[in-house]
C-alpha cells in the first residue's frame, strides 16, 4: 500500500486529509510536529509527504532541509497558508516537489499526489532507451551523465549537481539542439502544468551554466532554451 505522511499541526486539517486520503486508498500516518515527522520519516520509508510550513515546534522548511540532508527522499508536497512567490521559490529550491496553498481543493491535492507518485516521464524514457544497458550513460561531449549513479563529469572532472539540476540537464541533453520553452521545462522537470509565477527555471539554468560551462545551454530569444549540439567532427 502506498504510504503518505501528513505533517500538520492543525488537527482539523489533518483529520480532513487523513479521511480523504484513506478514502482514496492510501495508507496514512499523521505527525503533529516537525520532530515527530522527522522521527517517523527516518523510522520507516514513506512514499510521499504532505508538509505544512507553519508548525508549532519548527518551520516546515527546516524539516525538509533535515530530511534532504539525511538523504531521506520521498516526494514532498508543501501545503501552506503562505502564498508569496519567494516562499514558493524557497520551497522548490529547498527540495520540495510541489507547493499548494490553503485553502485548497481536495481534488487538486489528490491529482498532484498522483502525479508525484507516478514515475516521471523522463525516468520512463530512460528505461525505454537503455533497458538492457548495464551502466546507463547520457553523453554530449564533454558532459557525461551517469544515470544510475547520478554522477556528472565535465571533461572527465566530476561535478556535483542537485537532483533537480541533474533532471534539468538530463532533459536538455536528451535532445541536443531542440528548443524547450519555460513551460515545457516546468512540466518535464518540475511536473507543473502551469507557471507558478516564479523564475525557478531561469535560476536553475544559471546554476547549470555555472557548473557545467556557460556555453552548453543556449537561450533562444522568445522561444526558450536548448542544449548546444556538439560540433560535427
Ligand atoms: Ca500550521
Amino acid at each position: 500500500m502506498t504510504h503518505i505522511l501528513i505533517v500538520e499541526d492543525e488537527e482539523r486539517i489533518a483529520s480532513f486529509l487523513t479521511k480523504g486520503l484513506k478514502g482514496a486508498g492510501y495508507g496514512v500516518t499523521w505527525a503533529a510536529s516537525g520532530a515527530e515527522a522527522l522521527a517517523l520519516a527516518r523510522a520507516a520509508p514513506v512514499d510521499l509527504m504532505i508538509l505544512d510550513l507553519g508548525l508549532a515546534d519548527m518551520d516546515g522548511m527546516a524539516v525538509l532541509a533535515r530530511l534532504r540532508a539525511a538523504g531521506v527522499g520521498p516526494p514532498v508536497i508543501i501545503l501552506t497558508a503562505r502564498t508569496g512567490v519567494t516562499d514558493t521559490v524557497a520551497a522548490l529550491e529547498g527540495g520540495a516537489d510541489d507547493y499548494l496553498t490553503k485553502p485548497f481543493r481536495f481534488a487538486e491535492l489528490l491529482a498532484r499526489i498522483r502525479l508525484r507518485l507516478r514515475p516521471t516521464s523522463a525516468d520512463a524514457a530512460d528505461h525505454a532507451d537503455c533497458a538492457d544497458a548495464a551502466g546507463r550513460v547520457l553523453e554530449v561531449a564533454p558532459v557525461r551523465l551517469e544515470l544510475d549513479t547520478r554522477r556528472v563529469f565535465v571533461e572527465g572532472r566530476e561535478v556535483a549537481l542537485s537532483a533537480r539540476e541533474f533532471a534539468l540537464a538530463q532533459t536538455l541533453m536528451r535532445r541536443p539542439g531542440q528548443v524547450f520553452s519555460r513551460a515545457q521545462l516546468l512540466s518535464l522537470v518540475w511536473g507543473y502544468d502551469h507557471d507558478p509565477g516564479s523564475n525557478v527555471v531561469d535560476v536553475y539554468l544559471s546554476y547549470l551554466r555555472k557548473k557545467l560551462g556557460a556555453d552548453r545551454i543556449e537561450t533562444v530569444r522568445g522561444l526558450g532554451f536548448r542544449w548546444r549540439k556538439p560540433p560535427v567532427s
